[in-house]
């Protein structure tokens, strides 16, 4: 078994106190999400129209063409209530007074000290091996937080409707709701996690439902600063209950300048190219006829790696309407002592804000003597090598052409049956002589 010693940061105030005493409000007393005190509960609930179609580049503008939304989905609702939780102390440092520079050169990438968020740590043995583990309710997980981290249910609106906003929904324990919760560890303004149906307990791995829920958070957004990210095992996820991250910041990330070549166009529209000219080797994901394809297309190419062991990172970018796959083998490198000591000392653990061109930096030093060379140096061994990256892409396309040629209109995801079958086909592919094994120079994943 390859593991590290891992530190997590701690994203949730309950992550740390488990042994708190429990007071006698009821329920555990902690007043947290889970079962024990979330029946009769009301959360603010946004429950948005679903969209069928992306109808033009700006996103939203279409859909609220002749109604105006009930809340600014951002401004009023994510960010006030963020800063409302800030100033109630919620967070355990003030993000805000972290400093942050553009790092002179051509990408623009960005450097932040923060040397508050790794300081409050219990070690971890985590593997780093396995993409997929199975949920482990004893370890913490969001179901443990406080209900006053917790900004708001996101969910579909159940009957079809136009985007409603309702501030005091009662939570129905039976129909697991989706929370936008603090990140208590923020890296940026306004930082959030998305956790969809909380209460179902879903490992850290990507389905097609979760993943077009965080698509529409983007996209209800509308703003091209507010992005979402995804972390799986073994690509600097740190807690294995599924969740997406999100924050604002008024830059271009790096990866979003950078140059594509474009690779295929799937049967539903999806275009799908190939970063150029970026440290790490990935997929960009645009267009198609419909959200809901486009995010089919790149559900099915996470499903895949993690169905194959391949850790992964997402960024969604441009309102949802542009997706970032990179496929990574740091830890794994890591794990095999193949990373310079020198890279190991920064304690960069690069996640997909880092890998996106956000470098969250732990020592003053390396915040001082950021350049794009280090970042660029830092990012290189996150990535596949070209042959290893071709490999992986052109298995992607087999799986998402084929899965989207099976797949019936409307469909929301490959039945079980088939996406086994494709698993299988996909397994045997993998046994193939044909693909070369990788020697210790190359990633292993
Ligand atoms: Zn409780």
């Amino acid at each position: 078994m390859l593991s590290i010693k891992r530190v997590p940061t701690v994203v949730s105030n309950y992550q740390k106190d488990e042994a708190e005493e429990v007071s006698r409000r009821g329920g555990c007393g902690r007043n947290c999400l889970n079962k024990c005190c979330i029946e009769g509960a009301k959360i603010p609930l946004y429950a948005f129209k679903e969209l069928n179609k992306i109808a033009c580049s700006k996103g939203l503008c279409c859909q609220y063409e002749n109604s105006v939304p009930p809340v600014a989905f951002l401004d009023s609702l994510l960010l006030g209530e963020w800063e409302d939780r800030m100033q109630h102390g919620l967070f355990r440092y003030d993000v805000t007074a972290c400093e942050t520079k553009v790092i002179p050169g051509k990408y623009g990438f960005i450097a932040q000290l923060n040397e508050g968020r790794h300081l409050k740590k219990r070690p971890t043995e985590f593997r780093v091996d396995k993409v997929l583990q199975p949920f482990d309710g004893s370890k913490f997980n969001f179901t443990k937080v406080g209900q006053e981290e917790v900004l708001f249910r996101f969910e579909p609106n159940e009957n079809g409707g136009d985007t409603e906003f309702i501030p005091n929904a009662p939570v129905d324990v039976e129909n697991s709701p989706s929370v936008v919760a603090i990140n208590v560890s923020p890296i940026e303004y306004g930082h959030v996690l998305l956790i969809p149906r909380v209460l179902e307990c879903f490992p850290q791995r990507i389905d097609p439902e979760s993943f077009l829920l965080a698509l529409h958070m983007a996209a209800e957004a509308g703003n091209a600063y507010f992005r979402l990210g995804y972390n799986s095992l073994g690509a600097f996820a740190t807690i294995n209950h599924l969740h997406f991250q999100a924050y604002y910041l008024a830059v271009p990330f790096p990866i979003e300048k950078a140059p594509m070549k474009k690779i295929i166009t799937l049967k539903d529209g999806v275009l799908v190219s190939e970063l150029l000219k970026y440290p790490v080797r990935g997929l960009v994901f645009e267009g198609g006829n419909s959200l809901q394809a486009l995010s089919n297309s790149v559900s099915d190419a996470c499903i895949y790696l993690q169905e194959n062991n391949i850790p992964f990172n997402v960024l969604i970018a441009d309102c949802g309407q542009r997706i970032f796959l990179l496929p990574q083998c740091y830890a794994e490198k890591q794990a095999l002592g193949e990373v310079s000591s020198e890279l190991l000392e920064t304690q960069v653990n690069p996640a997909v804000w880092e890998i996106s061109g956000h470098m969250v930096l732990k020592r003053k030093e390396d915040y001082e003597e950021a350049s794009e060379e280090n970042a660029w140096r830092l990012l290189a061994e996150v990535s596949l090598s070209e042959e290893r990256f071709q490999e992986v892409c052109a298995l992607i396309f087999e799986v998402i052409n084929t899965g989207d040629a099976e797949n019936a209109e409307g469909s929301p995801s490959c039945p079980k049956e088939e996406s086994d079958a494709c698993v299988k086909k996909v397994e045997a592919k993998n046994a193939s002589p044909r693909l070369p094994v990788t020697g210790t120079q190359e990633c292993l994943v």
